[in-house]
């Protein structure tokens, strides 16, 4: 049963990537929605999202040329939403929490795949100060210390501000 659903998963990540070929080959006449074929569908808008919102601040970011992966699958250390693993020869792997998926809104989800990105492609560490009022500066924050967190559509753009510039702020 489970090598049966295995394989079926390989023969399914094998037809993203032909679909994905051809998507590359369409995109020349017409510009689509692009394709990370190292990275579940699922997260695609997310990863999109993340570089045109370098693209916006002069930053060019080509995540699938950096090879950088990405699963949503169960992270067993509890309150774990996302994870990123990288070393010097794997480029970057982004791991989302299945649960914590399936319980989260878009807000959310960008804010733990940007913070994950944060470390797989811009490799920033934790940073965990706060403003005057008791909220963190930066999405990069570990989520263990004392800053509380406030990504929401308006704060949105100055944290990513801050993701791509952190020096500024
Ligand atoms: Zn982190």
């Amino acid at each position: 049963m489970v090598r049966l659903s295995l394989k079926l998963f390989f023969l399914f990540a094998g037809t993203i990537v032909l679909l994905s070929t051809c998507k590359k080959d369409e995109a020349l006449i017409v510009p689509e929605e692009r394709s990370f074929p190292l990275v579940d569908q699922r997260l695609w808008p997310y990863f999109e999202a993340f570089e045109s919102e370098a693209a916006a601040r002069g930053i060019s970011i080509d995540l699938v040329e950096e090879e950088i992966t990405g699963v949503i699958e169960a992270i067993d250390e509890e309150h774990v939403a996302g994870q990123c693993s990288y070393s010097p020869f794997t480029p970057g792997d982004v791991t989302v929490d299945d649960e914590f998926w399936n319980n989260s809104g878009t807000n959310f989800r960008e804010f733990i795949i940007f913070h994950e990105l944060g470390h797989c492609y811009l490799k920033r560490d934790h940073r965990e100060d706060s403003d005057n009022f008791g909220f963190c500066k930066s999405i990069m924050r570990s989520g263990v210390e004392d800053c509380r967190d406030r990504y929401n559509t308006q704060t949105r753009h100055t944290y990513i501000d801050e993701l791509f510039f952190p020096g500024n702020f």
